[in-house]
């Protein structure tokens, strides 16, 4: 990006790939077709870039194209998979599965079919931001039908064992839908492999446009069938009614191709650039520690606590030139701690001290080194002012007082 500000949250959304943009264009006035029109050579030349896009998506996860639905983006699919699986099975049994470090799409919904009369257990994680597999196989019940797991986690990157899961679930007969809206088009993603059922993700997370996502849902062995939770013209096999978003479907196929072609060679560049940050971050500077795993975790990611230093604080220093993204939750009238860092079992002091640095495709070498330099800089001069610092460094820990 052309640009002299530092863009370094590209897990709350990444720039639209030009060569996304391109293929994007002529679909908004030289190709206005609706997908569903099968009278006339429009509607064709849309239902033609839409199949297109549909297959590139399903290479891309090595599925079918029949099992893409595509919706507005991923809290809709996230909605679909949760909603639409309860409304139809919840004769079978009302049980479902999940974990507090999942993305508020999933645990509001969960909250919600809670009030329907569904029963929810949310599995706790260790420190390393991981579930434990025994525990989950414990917490099946003969009423459950669904775990929902997410692939990679939004704010720490950590990834679940996802094939464990899979077979665990599929010991047991019951469905497994996952959030791989951080990890689809980052590392390889593929549901059959994994024993994944149903899948949410999202374009403008792969370098795609925003408001265009999908729901993988499994086609064969087994069939999953939704109940759909948009009524209307009956599109996207009566899952997902709605006039299709041609251009946004055409950049996400496109966004979806560059990811199987460049990831690979995408995710070593990066995991080169954000080791690097993190080990000069750690020389340059005392009592900072990273949150979640450092072995399963995705390679463009890390999230890192300054002890004693707050982290919208500490963002305010550079926030001019540079967008991070701290371990704060923007509530209605205050800052809460992030609840995925409460989860890894971070005090309420050591969650607000988090700094969340996700890279990505346009980050240089340059960026990072300002960035090093941009956070080493605030880090020093906010613990330069502190009289708390100044008392942890004379060995009184405010932390054991309470
Ligand atoms: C961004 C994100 C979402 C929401 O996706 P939208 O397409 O913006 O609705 C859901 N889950 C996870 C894990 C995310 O990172």
């Amino acid at each position: 990006m052309k640009n002299t500000r530092i863009y370094l949250d590209n897990n709350a959304t990444t720039p639209c790939d030009p060569r996304v943009i391109e293929a994007m264009l002529p679909y908004f006035y030289e190709k206005p077709g609706n997908a569903a029109s099968r009278n006339h050579p429009f509607g064709w030349e849309a239902e033609e870039a839409v199949d297109q896009a549909r297959q590139q998506i399903a290479r891309l996860l090595q599925a079918d194209s029949k099992e893409i639905v595509f919706t507005s983006g991923a809290t809709e699919a996230d909605n679909l998979a949760l909603k639409g699986i309860f409304e139809l099975y919840r004769r079978k049994g009302q049980h479902i599965i999940s974990v507090t470090t999942e993305h508020k799409a999933v645990l509001d919904t969960c909250k919600h079919l809670e009030k329907l009369g569904a029963s929810i257990t949310l599995l706790e994680v260790s420190t390393d931001g991981l579930i434990d597999l025994g525990q989950l196989e414990a917490a099946i019940r003969p009423d459950t039908i669904l775990v929902s797991v997410m692939w990679a986690n939004n704010e720490t990157g950590v990834i679940q064992p996802m094939a464990a899961i899979g077979e665990i679930c599929a010991r047991h007969g019951i469905f497994f839908f996952s959030d791989a809206t951080q990890a689809v088009g980052k590392i390889p993603c593929h549901p059959r492999e994994n024993g994944i059922h149903l899948m949410a993700f999202s374009a403008h997370k792969m370098y795609g446009p925003k408001g265009v996502g999908a729901l993988y849902v499994s086609n064969q062995n087994p069939r999953v069938k939704l109940a759909a939770q948009m009524d209307g013209g009956g599109h996207e096999r009566g899952m997902r009614s709605g006039t299709l978003n041609v251009p946004g479907i055409v950049g996400f196929g496109k966004a979806a191709a560059l990811a199987g072609e460049e990831m690979q060679e995408e995710a070593k560049r990066l995991g080169r650039l954000r080791d690097h940050f993190e080990s000069v971050v750690r020389a340059q500077l005392e009592e900072v520690y990273i949150n979640g795993s450092t072995r399963h975790r995705m390679p463009h990611v890390t999230n890192l606590s300054f002890r004693h230093v707050e982290g919208e604080t500490l963002m305010m220093t550079f926030n001019q030139t540079m967008a991070v993204s701290s371990g704060s939750a923007c509530t209605s009238a205050s800052l809460d701690p992030s609840h995925v860092l409460v989860a890894l079992g971070l005090s309420d002091d050591m969650a607000h001290a988090a700094l969340r640095i996700s890279l990505g495709r346009f980050t240089t070498a340059e960026d990072v080194e300002r960035a090093i330099e941009a956070i080493a800089k605030g880090v020093r001069q906010l613990r330069a002012e502190s009289p708390v610092w100044e008392m942890f460094k004379d060995g009184i820990d405010l932390e054991s007082i309470g």
